[in-house]
């Protein structure tokens, strides 16, 4: 049997994977991975990731706009993001945060759109799903500003230590993705012992970012086998131990029972 894993964010719409996602589903089951979080990166694809957990019992959604796409947002769109956060299988607002990468959409309106996905998971009592790159400083000066503390995840965890430190102390959890294989990320592997057993969460990103030895192939939710099989060997636990520990936080932090674990 192999480790129970649940992979906390894969974008179960995208192609490949929307193209037969029973058949994705049952691939990361062979895999152990028994839940997945499908995430939201616009209203329209949050829709679609409520719809396909409404289909498959061991998916839940979290629904939200990537910081990249957010230059559009309006009343409307707000409205509809509202309402959809109130549906039973929705677990999480996000993605959502901020990106200086791509530099998409500029800051200040990044900032604007982040306080307002803050505000509507405090309203809806949800755990914030924290997409941050190269955005480091101004992301923890803004939910600082917000809050002395905040549940929800940084995502794809990167950036500098004291990146993840403050995080930590704002009470985060820290999620790695498959990036955390390479074998040419020493700096983002120096992060892994940062984080406590009870903060530690694990992703695909699929259909991106797959972990070696698969990488450069479409990612789906059973490659994060790999993934957690890697950051069980950096903190010298067993594959077993590593599952049970992430599984456990994905559990608490999304309200997921057991009975979804289809
Ligand atoms: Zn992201
Ligand atoms: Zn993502």
């Amino acid at each position: 049997m192999p480790p129970e894993l649940i992979d906390t964010h894969c974008h179960l719409d995208y192609p490949p994977l929307s193209d037969d996602i029973a058949a994705v589903l049952q691939r990361a089951r062979a895999q152990g991975v028994r839940q997945c979080v499908t995430i939201g990166t616009s209203l329209e694809r949050s829709r679609a990731g409520v719809l396909i957990a409404q289909r498959f019992p061991q998916v839940r959604a979290a629904v939200g706009v990537h910081p990249n796409d957010c230059a559009h947002m309006d009343d409307t769109t707000w409205a509809a993001l509202d309402e959809l956060a109130a549906q039973p299988e929705v677990v999480a607002i996000g993605e959502v945060g901020l990106d200086q990468y791509r530099k998409t959409v500029e800051l200040a309106r990044q900032q604007e759109v982040f306080r307002g996905f803050l505000a509507l998971a405090r309203r809806r009592a949800l755990p914030v799903l924290i997409h941050c790159r190269d955005a480091y400083e101004p992301l923890l000066k803004l939910l600082r500003e917000r809050a002395a503390t905040w549940e929800g995840i940084i995502h794809c965890a990167s950036g500098p230590a004291e990146f993840i430190q403050g995080a930590l102390a704002l009470g985060l959890h820290i999620s790695f993705a498959g990036n955390v294989t390479f074998p040419n990320a020493k700096a983002l592997q120096a992060l892994v012992p940062l984080v406590p057993d009870h903060r530690l969460l694990i992703e695909t990103d699929a259909p991106f970012l797959a972990p070696q030895p698969v990488r450069g192939q479409p990612n789906e939710p059973a490659h994060v086998a790999h993934t957690a099989a890697f950051l069980a060997q950096l903190r010298g636990v067993s594959a077993a131990a590593l599952g049970a520990c992430t599984s456990a936080n994905a559990r608490r932090l999304f309200r997921l029972s057991d009975r979804e674990s289809v």
